[in-house]
């Protein structure tokens, strides 16, 4: 099967399901596609592994890297920094899989600026009351980090729906239903 591109940024609010549908998504074709670790400055959460979830470094370390011009893009989320490097699609790529970039608006709106050139697909919850209830149900963020996740996820969502934003919506309500609209997303028959 062919894909619809060499490198897909999949971006969306924080809860929509993305990491849930990228794993499965791995599973499935684990030599097809591969994950660009992007770096952050926030804390690993239970389960999350250094070099393979993220590259967990500090926010010093980070700002030299990016003043060196090792990133594509870079921006700051709900308090913490993530960014794309060079290097971190450049191993995908090397690899010969397709490259799957997990980032949020900001990094969106700068990976257009670039020549990366991808497909670009919007993942949403069906409305922000599941949104909220995933998000508390997961676990993983304080009280006030859910709420700034909430509000940035507002904006992502304006930003979704508008006209030519991104090539495809896949809405995550029932799981295999989203899944397989982000399969129809990426491969083309
Ligand atoms: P994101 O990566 O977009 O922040 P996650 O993949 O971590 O989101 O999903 C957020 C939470 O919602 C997780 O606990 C996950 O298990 C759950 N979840 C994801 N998709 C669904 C779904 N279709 N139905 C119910 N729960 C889901
Ligand atoms: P989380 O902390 O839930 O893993 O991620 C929070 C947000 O940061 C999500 O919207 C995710 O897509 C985004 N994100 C993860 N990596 C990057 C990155 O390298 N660049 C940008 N701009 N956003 C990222």
């Amino acid at each position: 099967m062919q894909t619809a591109s060499r490198i897909f940024v999949i971006s969306g609010p924080s809860g929509s399901g993305k990491s849930t549908l990228l794993k499965r998504l791995f599973a499935e074709y684990p030599d097809t596609f591969g994950f660009s670790i992007s770096h952050t400055t926030r804390k690993p959460r239970p389960g999350e592994s250094n070099g393979k979830d993220y590259h967990f470094v500090a926010k010093e370390r980070m700002e030299a890297e990016i003043a060196a011009g090792k990133f594509i893009e870079s921006a700051t989320f709900s308090g913490n920094m993530y960014g794309t490097s060079i290097k971190a699609v450049e191993d995908v790529v090397e690899s010969g899989k397709v490259c799957m970039l997990d980032i949020d608006m900001q990094g969106v709106k700068l990976v257009k600026q670039t020549q990366l050139n991808p497909r670009y697909i919007f993942v949403r919850p069906p409305s922000l009351e599941v949104l909220e209830q995933r998000l508390r149900g997961r676990g993983t963020e304080t009280e006030e980090a859910v709420k700034a996740r909430l509000e940035a996820s507002k904006r992502e969502w304006e930003y979704g729906e508008t006209p030519g934003a991104y090539d495809r919506v896949v809405v995550n309500d029932d799981l295999e239903t989203a899944y397989n609209a982000l399969k129809d997303a990426i491969f083309v028959a």
